[in-house]
Formats: C-alpha cells, sequence, structure tokens
C-alpha cells in the first residue's frame, strides 16, 4: 500500500520540521507547505540528511487559495497537519490586525479547501495559553479556557473555536486540537533545530545561546512568585516527543474513520513542572557547563505555574512523553553549537 500523503503547513519550522521526521518514520509521505516568512530553506537540507531523500516542499503562503488546493489536489494529499502561523506573543500585540488575518486567513482557507477537495483529517496546533493562569493544576482539558491575554493566544482560542462549530454544523471533517505546553530541545541529530530570529523571547534558545557567549547572561524573570523557588514552572516537552504526538493523533482519525464529523483537543506535555532555576540547574549538569545568570524583575503577562494532566492523551491517543528534560536540553545544546559552526561567529546581538 501507498504511504498516505499528509500536508505540513510551515512544515519548515521548529515543530513542523520535526513532525515531518516523526511521520516519516511513521511509515507516512510527508509534504511541506512553507512560505518560508519565518523559517529558512536550510532545513530542507537538514530534513534531507536525515531522511535519506529529499522531502516535497512547496513554497505557498497556505492562505493562498489556489496555490494550496493546486499543492493538494496534486499530492493526493490525505490528512494534514496545520502549524503555518505568526506565533511572536509580544509582537502579536503591536500588530494584532497582522496576526489576526494571517493565523485566521490560513486556517479558513485550509478548512475550506480541505472541503472542496474532500480531505478529511486535521490535526491543528492549539496552545496551553488557552488555560490563562490555572486555577488548578496539572490543567486537565476540562479546565476552564480564559479570555486570551495576547492576540496571538486568542488566535489559537478562535481557531479552536472555528473548528468545533464547523464539526458541530456537521461538516465532514475529523480534527483533533492538540494544545502544546512547552517545546524544547532538537532532533538528536543536531541537523534540524530552533532558528529564534533577533533576540529570543523563550527560555532554551537563550539559555544556549548565552552559554554560547552570543548573550552576557541569562537573566530570569521573577523569583518572588508563589511556587517552590520563586520561579516560574512550565511543562517542557522534547519537541521529538510533540512531533510523535501529531503521528499518534492522525493514526487516532483513521481509526475514527467510520465517523464523519469529529473535534475533540488533547493536552501535550510531559505532566512534570519544571521551574526556570530547574531548567538552569539541569542545562549546566547535561552539558556539563555553568550558565551565567541573574534575577531581574517579572515579565508582563507570565503567569506563575502551569503544567499539564496528559493523561487524556495517553488514553485515547496511546500517547505519552518519554524523552527527559537534560535529554531535551543536551539536543538543544548540540543544535546551537551546530548554528554557531555553521554560521561561524553569529554577530553579536546586544
Ligand atoms: N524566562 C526567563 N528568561 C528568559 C526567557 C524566559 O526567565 O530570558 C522564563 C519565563 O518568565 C517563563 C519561562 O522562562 O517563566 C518560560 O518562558 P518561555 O518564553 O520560554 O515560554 P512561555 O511559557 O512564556 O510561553
Amino acid at each position: 500500500m501507498e504511504a498516505p500523503t499528509i500536508l505540513v503547513t510551515g512544515g519548515a519550522g521548529f515543530i513542523g520540521s520535526h513532525t515531518v521526521v516523526a511521520l516519516a518514520e511513521a511509515g507516512y509521505r510527508p509534504v511541506v507547505l512553507d512560505n518560508f516568512s519565518n523559517s529558512q530553506q536550510d532545513v530542507l537540507e537538514g530534513l534531507r540528511q536525515i531522511l535519506g531523500y529529499e522531502v516535497p516542499c512547496c513554497v505557498a503562503d497556505c492562505a493562498h487559495r489556489s496555490a494550496l488546493f493546486e499543492a493538494m489536489e496534486r499530492e493526493q494529499v490525505r490528512g494534514v497537519i496545520h502549524f503555518a502561523a505568526f506565533k511572536a506573543v509580544g509582537e502579536s500585540v503591536r500588530e494584532p490586525l497582522r496576526y489576526y488575518r494571517n493565523n485566521l486567513d490560513a486556517l479558513l482557507t485550509l478548512v475550506e479547501v480541505m472541503l472542496e477537495l474532500g480531505v478529511h483529517d486535521l490535526i491543528f496546533s492549539s496552545s496551553c495559553t488557552v488555560y490563562g493562569e490555572p486555577q488548578q493544576l496539572p490543567v486537565t482539558e476540562a479546565s476552564p479556557i480564559l479570555p486570551a491575554i495576547s492576540p496571538y493566544g486568542n488566535t489559537k482560542q478562535v481557531g479552536e473555536e472555528i473548528l468545533r462549530d464547523v464539526v458541530r454544523a456537521g461538516k465532514p471533517l475529523r480534527i483533533i486540537s492538540l494544545r502544546y505546553f512547552n517545546p524544547i530541545g532538537a532532533h538528536p541529530s543536531g541537523l534540524i533545530g530552533e532558528l529564534p530570529i533577533g533576540v529570543p523571547n523563550n527560555l532554551v534558545p537563550y539559555i544556549t545561546q548565552t552559554a554560547a557567549g552570543l548573550r552576557p547572561e541569562l537573566v530570569i524573570f521573577g523569583d518572588d512568585y508563589a511556587t517552590p523557588d520563586g520561579t516560574c514552572i512550565r511543562d517542557y516537552i522534547h519537541v521529538m516527543d510533540l512531533a510523535e504526538a501529531h503521528v499518534a493523533a492522525l493514526r487516532s482519525l483513521e481509526r475514527l474513520s467510520a465517523l464523519a464529523s469529529y473535534y475533540d483537543v488533547f493536552n501535550i506535555g510531559t505532566g512534570q513542572g519544571a521551574s526556570v532555576l530547574d531548567v538552569v540547574r539541569a542545562f549546566e549538569d547535561a552539558c556539563g557547563l555553568s550558565l551565567p545568570y541573574c534575577i531581574g524583575p517579572r515579565r508582563p503577562g507570565d503567569v506563575a505555574a502551569v503544567y499539564a494532566d496528559a493523561t487524556k492523551a495517553r488514553e485515547q491517543l496511546g500517547w505519552t512523553a518519554h524523552r527527559t528534560l537534560h535529554q531535551a536540553l543536551a539536543d538543544a545544546w548540540r543544535w546551537e553549537q551546530r548554528l554557531q559552526h555553521l554560521t561561524g561567529s553569529r554577530a553579536k546581538c546586544q
């Protein structure tokens, strides 16, 4: 039997590229669709080296209806994993219209084209930001959804609502939204990983760039939270575990193929909370380095603690995270070192 073709929108991005690897390893035929607005063509070379062949790639914007239609028809797509979206929280606050236009246009166009072509299975990348500051930990899928703090977070909430409503209306789609906790790490080969543009917002790229000497020190955003060591707690998940969750979700949709319409959401996290200081110590331990850091003020919008109850994904998708925080940090460090090697001495940014 021919390998089923899965379209991966945003497949050159951080989570997308790792999901391409997981799909190929699971016997699918991934096809990337990416406009390279926030990713680089080098990713395709990394994928080629990992997989041993060239992954088909369509350079197009997901909101470009005719390009999307043609790509999906030509490649005989059986299912879609939708990553293509802008994702910088701070930028979304400054440029809300650009975020709503981009993220919602892409999603709406994709769903319409899927319906036109009779493609039924869709995995949507959502986020634990929908839970805001949770009242109870760990958070289950039944935890209340709080009003989004940023336009970015709102595009995820609205995206989930759009998909739920389309399924409620009886449209022939089977959809799973995955609510990601904090993806970190890189493929263990060191050939693909995260490519933050400019100063990284996220903790782990900031740590690896500091360890590489690109930044003088990590600033820990607050140590006066109501947590055991005063620093914020998150659920850091290895990006390959997260990538494999998409394969598990696709398989689950295939098992549900007797249903004409289906919608559900799943938390994708490890179920373990780690504080910022835990991550710093784990990094030092995993990489045999000492990391310069200082304590700075709280970052506006940060919640004290959030981590997943991932029982539903284990029970219904048969998926669970199995890589450790140490592994994720060692892989992130291997990737950072490769980036340094590739780019020589990257221009130091202030
Ligand atoms: N953080 C930090 N210094 C940094 C970047 C992040 O102390 O330079 C903290 C941040 O306050 C949060 C945690 O690291 O508690 C994870 O932040 P990140 O931006 O990676 O993910 P978020 O959970 O905010 O989406």
